[in-house]
């Protein structure tokens, strides 16, 4: 049985329900993380992968909703590993913490609300094809604009903005959406970071470009670095950049490291997945499981040995 937390308490997950009062529910006023946990076969060890990244950017992004949250993010890393622990999780599961405004109210504002968070988990595997790469269009609706929702924030409004660019992606005939940004740059796709590799060199947005900062962006500039050697230039991209480029691809959390192999009906480089793609993703996929010693610190190990 899966529990998650719900008013303080970890409960068995069909218990966790609100209200359709509740205000957040209404507004999209709630602030949400995506963290994964990846089992270890060999070591029989569930390894939460950035947990308290993911929570300091919870509480971050929550401080800007006003809402002021009694637990740390250590508190919440210990809540999680319980959550696992108790749920005897020994399998690949994403973890879904949320905060919101429970009060039964109806005015969308953020101040004198009682702000809750909850965690639960779902059991799934990829999000995207990472093994054969993906068809990505580029969307007709731009990414939200920091100076109205900022993409900055993982909060729950923002959302309508990525469900409508993935929506038409998917009605189109394609996997994922490209988004770009109102000044008309290459932004981000509707749930992840974009990556171009042009003459051996990686470029990705910079954080000031109507983005989110992607927690697994961070991780794959130090690989590109450190590992791969790669050069790595955070800048503005024009959208005729995607179809010259020699490879992209989409990092995230669910989407971890994803090849794009055709944008627009234009195949990227030879339209299979790049060297560098591919070499970047085996660093990725080793270093999450916890099978490189050097990366384990990205790792919090959930049972006790
Ligand atoms: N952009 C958007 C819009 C997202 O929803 C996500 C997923 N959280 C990302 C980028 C990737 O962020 P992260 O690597 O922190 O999961």
């Amino acid at each position: 049985m899966d529990f998650a937390f719900f008013e303080g308490k970890i409960v068995p997950v069909e218990e966790a329900k609100i209200s359709i009062m509740t205000n957040s529910f209404h507004y999209g006023t709630a602030i949400f993380e995506g963290i994964r946990a990846y089992w270890n076969e060999e070591e029989e060890q569930l390894y939460i992968l950035f947990a308290k990244e993911h929570y300091e950017r919870l509480l971050t992004n929550a401080r800007c909703l006003f809402m002021e949250l009694n637990y740390s993010a250590e508190e919440l890393v210990e809540i999680t590993k319980e959550i696992l622990r108790k749920s005897e999780i020994r399998e690949d599961v994403y973890i879904r913490p949320i905060a919101y405004f429970k009060d039964l109210k109806l005015t969308p504002k953020l101040i004198d609300y009682t702000p809750e968070i909850a965690i639960y988990l779902y059991r799934f595997g990829r999000y995207l094809d990472t093994s054969k790469g993906i068809r990505a269009k580029v969307s007709s609706w731009r990414r939200n604009d920091d100076n109205s929702i900022p993409s900055r924030w993982k909060v729950a409004g923002a959302y309508v903005n990525s469900a409508l660019a993935k929506t038409e992606a998917l009605m189109s005939g394609y996997d994922e959406a490209i988004l770009l940004n109102s000044q008309g740059y290459v932004a981000e796709g509707s749930g992840e970071n974009i990556f171009i590799i042009k003459n051996g060199k990686a470029i990705t947005p910079s954080p000031n470009e109507h983005i989110l900062e992607g927690i697994t962006r961070n991780a794959v500039i130090t690989l590109l670095k450190k590992e791969l050697v790669v050069e790595v230039e955070e800048r503005p991209i024009a959208r005729s950049e995607l179809y010259t480029a020699d490879e992209v691809f989409l990092t995230g959390t669910a989407a971890e490291v994803t090849p794009v192999v055709e944008i627009d009906n234009r195949k990227i480089g030879n339209g299979e997945i790049g060297p560098i793609t591919k070499q970047l993703q085996e660093f990725y996929f080793n270093a999450v499981r916890g099978k490189i010693q050097r990366y384990k610190k990205w790792l919090t190990p959930v049972y006790d040995k």
